[in-house]
C-alpha cells in the first residue's frame, strides 16, 4: 500500500484550493463537472464496463452513467484530479485501482476539492455549536451539505482531524 508524503498531500490540496479560488467558487456544494468544463475538459456520462467508475483519456472525463449522483460527483472530481495533476496515460479507475500512487493522489485531490478544509472546519463548528439539529451525526451533516457519500465525508473528517 502506497502512502503519500505530507509534502505531496499539501501540494495537491493547494492545487485544489487554487482551482476553487481561480473560479471564484464560494457556494456549496462544489460542482466538479462545471470546474472541469471551465478547465476545458468535457465530461461525458455513459455505461462503463465492469467495475470501472470513470476514466480520463487526456481530453475527456467519462463517468459511469449508472452511478448515484453523489458517486458521480466524487468520480468526476477524482478524474479531474488526474487531469490537474498531469498523470500520464489513461487512468481507468475502479475501486480496486485505488492502491496505486496516482489513484491515491486523485482521491486526495477529489476530497480537497469537494470538501475544502476551511468550509469543512466551518461546518464542524456549526454542528458542534448545535446550530443544526436535523442530522443524526456529524458525518451525515457533512455528507448532506457537501453532497458526498457518507464514506467520503467520514474519511475527510478523519483526515482533517475532526474525528
Ligand atoms: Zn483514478
Amino acid at each position: 500500500m502506497t502512502t503519500l508524503s505530507d509534502v505531496r498531500m499539501a501540494e495537491i490540496e493547494q492545487k485544489a484550493g487554487s482551482m476553487l479560488t481561480e473560479n471564484q467558487v464560494e457556494r456549496l456544494p462544489v460542482r466538479p463537472d462545471w470546474l472541469a468544463e471551465r478547465a476545458g475538459i468535457k465530461v461525458s456520462q455513459k455505461p462503463l464496463e465492469g467495475i470501472k467508475q470513470g476514466d480520463y483519456d487526456g481530453n475527456v472525463i467519462s463517468i459511469d452513467v449508472n452511478l448515484g449522483p453523489r458517486q458521480k460527483r466524487y468520480v468526476t472530481a477524482h478524474e479531474l484530479g488526474h487531469a490537474v495533476l498531469e498523470h500520464k496515460g489513461r487512468n481507468a479507475c475502479d475501486t480496486a485501482a485505488s492502491q496505486t500512487t496516482e489513484e491515491r493522489e486523485a482521491d486526495w485531490f477529489a476530497k480537497a476539492l469537494l470538501l475544502p478544509r476551511g468550509s469543512l472546519g466551518d461546518a464542524v463548528e456549526r454542528y458542534r455549536g448545535k446550530q443544526v439539529t436535523a442530522f443524526q451525526n456529524l458525518v451525515e451533516f457533512v455528507s448532506s451539505i457537501f453532497e458526498v457519500e457518507e464514506r467520503i465525508a467520514y474519511e475527510r473528517l478523519k483526515e482533517c482531524g475532526h474525528l
